[in-house]
């Protein structure tokens, strides 16, 4: 089996310690239920010096495993042995540093960074882990993978899914959430795609039982081994700061597997001697998905050495279910309520000194129409990690002349409904899409300008606007 020896899954309950092989495929500790870790015995494997040694590594390219923004790292994430890595070329993606972005949310200048994680091949960040379940996948031998998706794993799972052509995707989505960008990726690739009559975390709930009874491989961020492959983006912005930790690193938060990789990847780092500090780390919820602001900053829930108080969760998921409260945002790839990486991620906050903030939907299409004329461009959910930094700006627990990193976690191109919606002059389709969820004004609107068909009137026209 071309997987790593020593390489192994523990679970994340210290009071636990269920350990199993790689070559399980679990996405829960079959002792306690808890969430697992992919971890390794170090001392064997080849672990480098200093994080410069992956700069030679660059002069390869032309191997696939060191073109892939998540493979050139292979060494920090070895549970497979290089010939049977999965990669379609992810993770070729951008720190962009923006002072226009920046001085919206109130930096000085050359202060604010924002990592373009939709450049990745679908379009989203979720590719950093697809190209990592897909490796364990196909070495442990699916035949099957499926996931639960507000729109963005599914698109990757569905591109690996016909990439590799072994391995055939079925993905569970919600109904009416999905926007069509991301839909028509699923589809597109070929996935089978099943809606069902209900939300995400309905979808979620569904697709973890389908996957348990017919042994489908699951691939949402669950699956420990994605998360190894999302650690890589924390890798990729310090090598595009030549090695140095910034201060702030700002998510969104939806199911948690980013800030919880995040998390895990910059503890790694610092136990291997591979950074001298970490990070602080701000994880973003839309306010009608607020599960984590909730339970972290208004309950007091923390990890406590893996004793978290899980009562407290458990006593508010029932109160959402007495008052019948569903997730609601525009940022629908964060519109979760129920977030399946909640253990990890108290776990990440704990690591990284954390904090958690909430931004409404009119916060968050303000900062996503910032990045679009910063000329980077995201999706709406993206766009809460700068509405978020923005906020703690103002909240002065971040400072000006810090180094804040926003990770933009999706393409601008997977909702272009949402971006219309808030450019357009016609109300009615404001209000219809926007106006339903609280957003009350286009603050940085650019409007389309109507005019007769005409020369002099389009004349006219430019000369008045330009
Ligand atoms: C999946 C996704 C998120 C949420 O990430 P989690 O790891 O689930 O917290 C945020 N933004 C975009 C664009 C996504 O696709
Ligand atoms: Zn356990």
């Amino acid at each position: 089996m071309p997987l790593s020896d020593f390489a192994f899954q523990r679970c994340i309950s210290p009071a636990c310690g269920y350990t199993c092989g790689v070559e399980e495929v679990r996405v829960a500790c079959p002792q306690c239920g808890d969430l697992l870790d992919v971890l390794y015995d170090w001392n064997r494997g080849a672990v480098p010096k200093s994080l410069r040694w992956f700069e030679e590594t660059w002069s390869r390219r032309h191997e696939p495993l060191r073109f892939s923004g998540v493979w050139r790292f292979h060494e920090l994430l070895p549970f497979a042995k290089p010939e049977s890595v999965v990669t379609v070329g992810e993770g070729q993606t951008i720190l962009h540093q923006s002072d226009s972005i920046g001085s919206f949310v109130g930096m000085k200048p050359g202060r604010l960074y924002l990592q373009h994680e939709g450049m990745n091949p679908s379009g989203s960040f979720k590719d950093n882990g697809m190209s990592a379940a897909f490796t364990h996948a196909r070495a442990t031998g699916a035949k099957r993978a499926a996931c639960a998706s507000t729109g963005n794993t599914s698109a990757s799972l569905a591109m690996y899914c016909a990439s590799v052509r072994t391995i055939k995707g079925v993905i569970f989505i919600g109904s009416g959430k999905i926007s069509y960008g991301k839909l028509s990726q699923a589809l597109d690739y070929g996935a089978l795609t099943i809606q069902i009559a209900g939300d995400f975390d309905d979808a979620m709930a569904r697709v973890q039982e389908v996957s348990r009874d017919l042994g489908i491989y699951l691939v949402n961020s669950v699956n420990p081994f994605r998360l190894e492959g999302q650690k890589t983006i924390m890798f990729r912005v310090l090598e595009a700061l030549r090695w140095e930790v910034p201060d702030w690193i700002v998510v969104p938060g939806g199911n948690l597997g980013n800030s919880s990789a995040f998390g895990k990847a910059f503890a790694e780092l610092k136990a291997l001697g591979l950074v001298d500090r970490v990070p602080r780390l701000a994880v973003i919820n839309a306010s009608g998905a607020d599960t984590l602001y909730e339970l972290y900053e208004r309950r007091g829930l923390r990890w406590n050495g893996g004793q978290a108080n899980m009562s407290i969760a458990d006593h508010y998921f029932k109160e959402l279910d007495q008052l019948g409260r569903k997730a609601n945002t525009i940022a629908s790839a964060i519109e979760i309520n129920r977030p399946v990486n909640l253990r990890k991620c108290l776990r990440a906050l704990d690591d990284l000194q954390g904090v958690v903030r909430q931004v409404s939907d009119q916060e968050i299409l303000d900062a996503k129409a910032k990045v679009g004329a910063g000329g980077i461009g995201c999706e709406p959910a993206s766009a809460a990690s700068v509405a978020g930094a923005r906020l703690l700006r103002d909240q002065g627990v971040i400072s000006a002349d810090e180094r804040v990193v926003c990770i933009l976690t999706g393409h601008q191109l997977k909702d272009p409904t949402a971006t219309v919606a808030y450019h357009t002059t016609d109300q009615e389709q404001f209000n219809k899409v926007l106006g339903s969820r609280g957003v009350r004004r286009a603050s940085f609107a650019n409007r389309a300008v109507a005019v007769p068909n005409d020369l002099g009137e389009i004349v006219k026209a430019i000369n008045l606007y330009s």
